[in-house]
């Protein structure tokens, strides 16, 4: 596991955040990264991540990276630092509420469609931009909205993948602008074993990393 390493010295050398995704692994292999100093641990699913949060380090930063569906909200606003794949303004008021009721603030990701191929989940940006105009943001005490999370299509042309990181940092910068001037709107999720390097050169601030670390989930 030298290579984790030296994973991890690369990206905090280029100011990049880096989230071990635990997604399907077992807990010894998720302790064993945590002992080489890792902190922030993604999952893609709730149940997983409820069955794992209470058998490790308490000191775990727990990302929740997949879709999430507004009734599951509830089991992980305990204890979920950041929910990057929010999708629409009722997820958004649903954990906003949750952390209210458990009397916290949780960190969360605006999820953009950037990809050109079919992608389920996400925002337009056009349908993000009118719906915040439409939003209340000062209402919103549970929440901080941190930034955007976004994921390129699973393309081989690497051109095309850099565009699409492109955009997502474009947008960005405009929501940024139009909407989060002073706050702390200042991550952008983008990045993954295959196309990491293209997204951080592209302006990413954080890299969702499942396989190059774990191994393949088969
Ligand atoms: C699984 C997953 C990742 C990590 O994928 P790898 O290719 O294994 O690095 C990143 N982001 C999301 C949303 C995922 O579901």
């Amino acid at each position: 596991m030298g290579s984790f390493q030296e994973l991890k010295a690369s990206l905090s050398n280029r100011n990049v955040d880096l989230v071990a995704v635990s997604k399907t692994k077992p807990i010894e292999a998720i302790q064993e990264i945590y002992n080489q100093g890792q902190r922030i641990f993604g999952e893609n699913r709730v149940q997983e991540l409820t069955e794992k949060h209470p058998v490790l380090p308490k000191d775990i930063e727990w990302h929740m990276i997949g879709h999430l569906q507004t009734n599951k909200v509830k089991f992980i606003a305990p204890f979920v630092v950041l929910i990057h794949a929010v999708d629409s303004i009722k997820l958004l008021k649903t954990i906003d509420a949750q952390a209210l009721r458990f009397d916290r603030k949780i960190g969360v990701l605006l999820q953009l469609k950037v990809a050109t191929e079919e992608s389920k989940f996400g925002f337009s940006y056009d349908d993000l931009k009118s719906q915040l105009s439409d939003l209340n943001l000062g209402e919103l005490h549970g929440v901080e909205i941190r930034g955007v999370m976004g994921m390129a299509s699973f393309v081989s042309d690497t051109e095309q993948v850099r565009s699409e990181f492109r955009l997502l940092k474009n947008y960005f910068d405009q929501l940024k602008e139009a909407f989060f001037p002073t706050s702390d709107f200042n991550i952008i999720s983008m990045g993954m074993s295959g196309d990491f390097e293209i997204a951080i050169e592209e302006g990413s601030t954080m890299v969702r990393i499942g396989s190059l670390i774990f191994g393949s989930r088969g």
